[in-house]
């Protein structure tokens, strides 16, 4: 088994996987149902087939089908930008001085930045399958929007944006990108939409959030003829999807005979996190293997750490199913945070699951000390991250230095979900010592958590 292990491992083409891998298949405690806001009773495939596409609705709902055929025209896209190498971190673990063995698997090398568009693909596909003219979406920090301005693009479905205000003015550039693809992009909360009017009304003068920008996208998309709303993270088929950066890191791990002892990945909405570690999972829940997974997140946005398990709203407007999960309640605004991947409020439904099972473990870091160590990363190891992908690079050289200390040489893998090109604001931020950590008080989460819905 002891194959040399190359810098970076590339898995061949008919190495690549075919299916995605459905975690929910192997739970026993399965993620709770979606609910209808106004009856509470769990969401069917065809009340939910009036706001998603029908086929992504079917995925949404399949907790039993543990592996679900990837169509032959998302695989061909695929093959423009995967496999994704799996990186030995040689670098990093001199300049660390660690007998651990640290590996990453990069989700960047794509023009939208990051995984997202294993995702955006997979949905806009199957909008198009549908015979739909196009579809909606919200946009934090830009990359979702990205990922679907290009696969909208690549199978000629027209695309409206909504993009958080705040980020419209401070990024541009991500902007003119998803223009550049032929997306229409919105500035949120906007006048485009009567939540939007209603959102300007009552709080002029606001720069939007995430929960907002959800709720402009969704009624758009329930009101336009031949348009779905599509979701970028936290619902369960955007896990599915994402399920194939786990696939291909686990038969990289196989075919090298590396065995990781803890899987690390940044959580927002948990997407990425939860497609890496779903097939390690799928091997734990089935008793073949035993791995621990470390779900990193903000201090500013703790949902996992610091939140409650409970059935909240998806949205500010309130228009969306209620999920269980991990959430800071949906009013919950994050103090500025460079990490704009990170701030939504809740985790999905599957990760939470998992974590409140004790297979999981989180923590949160504070945001000073994630970009130190994005830049020490970016200087040994070439790439410079994303500040969302930087949580996982913090946490992975923790785990390093301690395993120094012990001396044991344990085997770390953790995603590097994207590059940073679109962040320097924030990289400037922190080069000129101006950065600052919030951290929310136990008072002002409590406030936030009691205006969860009650039923
Ligand atoms: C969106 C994003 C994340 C966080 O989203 P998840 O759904 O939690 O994966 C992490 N990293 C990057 C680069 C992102 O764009």
């Amino acid at each position: 088994m002891s194959k040399e292990i190359p810098y970076k491992i590339y898995l061949e083409e008919s190495e690549m996987p075919k299916q995605w891998y459905n975690v929910r298949a192997d739970m026993k405690n399965k993620p709770a149902p979606l609910l209808n806001p106004g009856t509470h009773e769990p969401m069917t495939v065809d009340e939910l087939s009036g706001v998603f596409c029908r086929e992504l609705a079917e995925q949404e709902l399949d907790d039993k089908t543990p592996y679900i055929d990837i169509p032959e025209e998302i695989l061909s896209f695929y093959k423009m930008y995967r496999p994704s190498p799996l990186v030995r971190a040689y670098c990093l673990e001199k300049a660390l001085g660690t007998p651990a063995k640290i590996y990453y698997k990069f989700e960047g090398n794509n023009t939208s930045g990051s995984h997202k568009l294993n995702s955006a693909i997979a949905q806009a596909y199957y909008a198009k399958k549908q015979g739909l003219k196009g579809v909606t979406t919200e946009t934090g920090a830009g990359q979702w929007g990205t990922a679907l301005s290009m696969a909208c693009a690549y199978l000629g479905l027209d695309c409206k944006v909504y993009m958080v205000k705040v980020s419209y003015e401070q990024k541009p550039f991500r902007r003119e990108v998803m223009r550049t693809y032929g997306a229409d992009v919105t500035p949120s909360p906007s006048n485009t939409t009567n939540v939007g009017r209603k959102i300007l009304e009552e709080f002029p003068g606001t720069t939007g959030s995430l929960g907002c920008a959800i709720s402009e996208a969704v009624e758009v998309a329930v009101s336009s003829e031949g348009y779905r709303y599509v979701l970028g993270s936290v619902l369960s088929q955007v896990l599915l999807h994402q399920s194939v950066i786990g696939l291909e890191s686990m038969i990289a791990c196989d075919k090298y005979g590396i065995k990781p002892d803890m899987i690390i990945g940044c959580a927002g909405g948990g997407s990425n996190l939860g497609g890496l570690i779903s097939p390690f999972m799928g091997r734990k829940l089935r008793g073949e293997a035993d791995y621990q997974f470390i779900a990193v997140e903000p201090a500013s946005c703790p949902s996992l750490t610091r939140g409650v398990y409970a059935y909240d709203f998806c949205d500010t407007g309130k228009v969306c199913p209620l999920a269980k999960m991990y959430t800071l309640g949906s009013g919950f605004i994050p103090s500025a945070n460079h990490a704009g991947g990170l701030r939504y409020h809740g985790m999905s439904s599957v990760v939470s699951q998992l974590y409140d099972d004790g297979l999981i473990t989180a923590r949160s870091v504070e945001q000073t000390s994630v970009f130190e160590a994005a830049t020490q990363f970016a200087r040994v190891e070439g790439i410079l991250p994303a500040p969302e992908s930087s949580h996982a690079i913090k946490v992975a050289m923790d785990e390093a230095l301690k395993c120094k200390e012990t001396g044991e040489e344990k085997t770390i893998l953790f995603g590097l979900t994207g590059t940073g090109y679109f962040d320097m604001v924030a990289y400037q931020k922190f080069n000129d010592r101006e950065m600052s950590d919030y951290i929310p008080s136990d008072e002002e989460l409590a406030k936030s958590i009691s205006t969860l819905p009650k039923f």
